[in-house]
């Protein structure tokens, strides 16, 4: 079968390649991949940057976001029925892995299936475990792609609650920055949960992407025309900040931006080596005597999976059209270059119909 493979430390080495297929042990539910989503993390494995093989491989079988069709029935699935799979495995000793959240995993010794020492989902077939598959209403179709990077925003969000409902509070304003994939999903989960969201992107408002935000009823701010500083001033600082561009200074400022018990959620990456700044009164000062609170979020657990399908379904009964033009590329496994050069919201890699 075809699989997208990379060297992993190694960038340009991602290709095309004809792997055995999976031997599912009696456990496991063989699985026909029907799309997988292309993310930011991808591009830096095809980097370079990022990624481990698993033991004994020097390859990894790329693919974390995945939809796939179960092959034959068993294990209380259908052949046919639409799964998407779960990312992280558990290290297998910690008590937050034993307790089924290797999203809080305490040592860090944790695979993840297309990233760190387990192959991915980027191939024609793949075996999976039961447990580690979430079922997705056929009516959400192809869509589905979108569950992995959704579980990421749902977890986030739900984690913001948690620290927000430490005290009273009543979250009604949220403040999204980035509008790639977690940021665009965040806009519709938020403003599914009934918050009024706020959308920051650098490009100027009319582009597609603030089209998208609008079409949820968020409102687009492009910082090429205002700044992000003064629409919070404007709205009285914001009750939840999402980030979601990938620029530690941007995240940095996220604690400006809050009101009194806000609570910022910092679900970008920026590895760049690099000191970043901030006004020293806004930690010193308005960070304390507000009760604000920053804090990042990776992964995400069995039950924000579980909502975030739930979430989809209902982001695309309300908005079909909106939602079904999040993926904006779809293409074939060898056309990889394309997908991670995209810079609509999602690429896709289509393995089977
Ligand atoms: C994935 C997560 C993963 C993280 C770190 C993200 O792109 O969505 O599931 O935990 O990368 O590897």
């Amino acid at each position: 079968m075809i699989a997208l493979t990379i060297r992993p430390g190694e960038a340009g080495s991602t290709s095309t390649e004809q792997v055995a297929d999976p031997r599912p042990d009696t456990g496991e539910v063989l699985l026909r991949t029907l799309r997988v989503g292309v993310c930011g993390t991808d591009r830096e494995i095809h980097e370079g940057l990022f990624g481990e093989a698993p033991d004994g491989s020097e390859r990894l079988v790329l693919g974390h976001e995945m939809l796939g069709r179960v092959e034959r029935d068993g294990h209380g699935f259908e052949r046919g029925d639409l799964v998407a799979a779960t990312v992280r495995r558990s290290c297998g000793h910690c008590d937050a892995c034993a307790a089924g959240a290797p999203d809080a995993c305490m040592t860090g010794d944790y695979r993840e299936r297309g990233i760190k020492r387990l192959h991915g989902f980027a191939a024609e077939l793949v075996a999976e475990a039961p447990e580690h598959l979430v079922r997705i209403p056929p009516e959400l179709g192809k869509l589905a792609v979108l569950a992995e990077p959704a579980s990421i925003c749902a977890r986030g969000i739900r984690h913001a609650r948690a620290i927000g409902d430490r005290q009273p509070w009543k979250p009604v304003r949220a403040l999204v920055l980035g509008t790639g994939a977690i940021g665009m999903l965040s806009t519709y989960l938020l403003r599914l949960d009934g918050f009024e969201v706020w959308t920051v992107g650098r490009t100027p408002a009319g582009n597609p992407k603030a089209e998208l935000a609008e079409a949820c009823g968020a409102r687009y701010v492009s910082t090429s025309e205002t700044p992000t500083a003064d629409v919070a001033a404007d709205v009285g600082g914001f009750d939840v900040v999402v980030e979601a561009t990938g620029d530690a200074q941007v995240m940095t400022d996220t604690l400006g931006l809050l009101g009194r018990g806000g609570v910022a959620c910092l679900l970008g990456i920026d590895g760049r080596p690099r000191q970043v700044t901030l006004d020293g009164t806004v930690i010193g000062v308005d960070a304390i005597l507000e009760n604000r609170a920053l804090f990042g979020s990776v992964n995400a657990n069995r039950v924000d999976w579980l909502a975030a399908v739930g979430q989809l379904e209902g982001a695309r009964q309300r908005w079909p059209e909106a939602l079904a033009a999040f993926v904006g590329l779809e293409v074939p496994p060898d056309r990889f270059e394309d997908a991670f050069g995209f810079g609509g919201v999602k690429a896709t890699l289509a393995f089977s119909e």
